[in-house]
C-alpha cells in the first residue's frame, strides 16, 4: 500500500551509491551519471510509491537498467532488412572498410586538407577528389558540397540568381525529407518557369520559354517516380543543342547518377554523369551516397568556367564538405579505377548484385533458429523484391528472398506490431517491414549472419 511509511523507507542516495551492485556501474559509467540515475529512479519511485520502493534489490535493478539506457548512444548500428538497399533513414550507402579507415586517419591526425605539399602553400580541398572525378566522368572540372540538395542550390544560386529557370512541369519533384525543386529554386533566388504539361513536353515549349531573363535550363532526373501512359519528353541532347544555340547553360540534376553502367552488373540502367555530359549537359549534379556508394556528398561536374564560378560563390564555403567526407569520398572513388573488382569491394554494389541463391541459402540457415526464437508465430521463407532506394530506379526491383513471421491467431495487426517492436529492441536493432499480414525481413542486406543469429535468443526476453 502506498504509505508515508514506505516512502520513508527509501534508501538514501549515499546508501545506494555504496551498494555492491552499484560499484560496477560507477566503474563503467562514472559517479556523476550513476548518481543522476539514482536520483531519477528514486524520484520516480517516490511519486509512484509502488511496492518496489520497499525493496532495495529491486531498486538497484531499476537503477542498473536506467544507467544502461542512459549509456546507450542515440546513434546505433542496425540491421537493415527492409529490402531497401540505399535506405535514406538508415544511412544510405555503407562504406567500404578502406574508406572507413581513411576516415579514421583523417579524424585523428592533422592532414594536408588545404595545404599543397609540393609548394608549402595553401591548397584547395576539392583537389583531393577533383582529378578522380574528372577521370571518371570525363568532365573538365568538378567540385564537392554537403549533399546533392546543396549542389542543386549552389548551381542555381550561382548561375541563375534573379533569373528564370525553365524546367519541365513533369520534373518538379519532391524527394523525401522535403526537398522540392520549386522551393529550392525559390531559396536559390531563381524564378521557376514551368515548361510543358505534367505528362508531355516538347522542344518548342523550351524554345518559347528561353529568353533574355533565362539563367540556366534545368532538367531533373525524375528519380523517385515514373510518369507512364501518354507521355513525351525530349532527348537531353536535343535540349542541350537548343541551349547551346541560345547561349544558356544546361544543367542536369541526376539525383543518384551511377558512375558505371549498371547493366554490366545485371542491374537496371541508370544514367551516368559521363553520358549526360557527352549528351551536351554543361553541368551535372549527383549524390555521393546513393548509387555511387560513398559518403553523403553532392558532386558537381562539368565545364571548367562554370565550376570556377560556382567555387567563387560565398555559399560554397557554407556548403563545403569536411575532411572526413573527403577522405571517404576519395577512397571510394579510387575503387572505380578497377571496375572488375568494384562489385566485390564496394558494399552498395555488392549488396545490389548479391546472388539470389546466396540470399535464399541464408534464409534456409536461419529458419530453425528463428522458429525457436519466436513463439506463437510461424516462420517461412519467401520470395520478395528488393528496392535500390534513395529514389533510384523506383519502378525496377531486384528479386530477393527473406523470412516472413506470421503471428498465430487473430488480431494479427497488434501482434505484428509487437513482433516488429521486439526485433527493434534487440541489441543490434533489426528493421524489417510489415507486408501481407507478416513481419518480413529481406535478407539481401544481412551482411553479418552470425551476429544476427546470436542475438535471436534475446527476442522473447525483450518482449
Ligand atoms: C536524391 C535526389 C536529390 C537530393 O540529393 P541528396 O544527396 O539527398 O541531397 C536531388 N535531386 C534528385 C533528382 C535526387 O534523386
Amino acid at each position: 500500500m502506498a504509505t508515508e511509511a514506505s516512502r520513508r523507507q527509501l534508501p538514501s542516495v549515499d546508501r545506494l551509491l555504496r551498494h555492491p551492485s552499484v560499484a560496477p556501474l560507477i566503474e563503467r559509467c562514472g559517479r556523476t551519471m550513476v548518481t543522476e540515475s539514482i536520483r531519477e529512479v528514486v524520484a520516480a519511485v517516490r511519486i509512484a510509491v509502488d511496492a518496489a520502493a520497499a525493496n532495495e534489490e529491486a531498486l538497484v535493478a531499476r537503477i542498473a537498467a536506467h544507467v544502461a539506457a542512459q549509456a546507450q548512444p542515440s546513434l546505433r548500428r542496425v540491421f537493415n532488412l527492409t529490402g531497401t538497399v540505399l535506405h535514406t533513414n538508415l544511412g544510405r550507402a555503407p562504406l567500404p572498410d578502406d574508406a572507413a579507415e581513411a576516415v579514421r586517419v583523417a579524424a585523428v591526425h592533422p592532414l594536408n586538407l588545404e595545404f599543397d605539399l609540393d609548394t608549402g602553400e595553401r591548397g584547395d580541398r576539392d583537389e583531393h577528389v577533383e582529378r578522380l572525378l574528372r577521370q571518371l566522368t570525363g568532365a573538365e572540372a568538378a567540385t564537392v558540397v554537403n549533399n546533392n540538395a546543396a549542389a542543386v542550390l549552389l548551381v542555381l544560386n550561382t548561375l541563375a540568381m534573379r533569373k528564370e529557370v525553365p524546367t519541365s512541369r513533369g520534373e518538379l519533384i519532391e524527394i523525401g525529407g522535403s526537398f522540392r525543386i520549386p522551393e529550392i529554386m525559390n531559396r536559390a533566388g531563381c524564378r521557376l518557369r514551368e515548361v510543358g504539361t505534367t505528362n508531355r513536353v516538347h522542344l518548342h515549349d523550351y524554345a518559347d520559354a528561353i529568353g533574355p531573363r533565362t539563367g540556366v535550363v534545368m532538367k531533373v532526373h525524375t528519380s523517385n517516380y515514373a510518369i507512364v501512359g501518354f507521355t513525351s519528353s525530349i532527348a537531353e541532347s536535343d535540349l542541350a543543342g537548343l541551349c547551346r544555340e541560345r547561349g544558356v547553360p544546361f544543367v542536369v540534376d541526376l539525383g543518384s547518377g551511377s558512375l558505371v553502367d549498371l547493366r554490366s552488373y545485371g542491374l537496371p540502367r541508370e544514367p551516368t554523369p559521363s553520358e549526360t555530359l557527352r549528351g551536351g549537359a554543361d553541368l551535372v549534379t549527383f549524390s555521393g551516397d546513393k548509387l555511387l556508394g560513398g559518403p553523403q556528398a553532392g558532386l558537381i561536374v562539368g565545364r571548367a568556367p562554370l565550376v570556377a564560378r560556382i567555387k567563387r560563390n560565398p555559399l560554397k564555403r557554407a556548403l563545403r564538405v569536411d575532411k572526413l567526407t573527403l577522405a571517404a569520398l576519395a577512397s571510394v572513388l579510387a575503387l572505380y579505377r578497377d571496375p572488375d573488382r568494384l562489385a566485390s569491394r564496394l558494399p552498395a554494389l555488392r549488396l545490389l548484385t548479391r546472388p539470389l541463391g546466396d540470399i535464399r541459402a541464408a534464409a534456409e540457415r536461419l529458419v530453425p533458429a528463428l522458429a525457436v526464437a519466436v513463439s506463437n508465430a510461424t516462420v517461412t521463407i519467401i520470395d520478395c523484391e528488393s528496392q535500390i532506394g534513395s529514389g533510384a530506379l523506383p519502378v525496377k526491383t531486384i528479386a530477393s528472398a527473406g523470412l516472413a513471421i506470421r503471428p498465430a491467431g487473430r488480431r494479427s495487426g497488434r501482434a505484428l506490431q509487437q513482433i516488429a517492436a521486439a526485433f527493434r529492441r534487440l541489441p543490434i536493432p533489426v528493421i524489417g517491414r510489415i507486408q501481407d499480414d507478416a513481419f518480413v525481413m529481406d535478407l539481401r542486406c544481412l551482411d553479418d549472419e552470425p551476429e544476427f543469429a546470436a542475438q535471436l535468443s534475446q527476442l522473447s526476453e525483450s518482449e
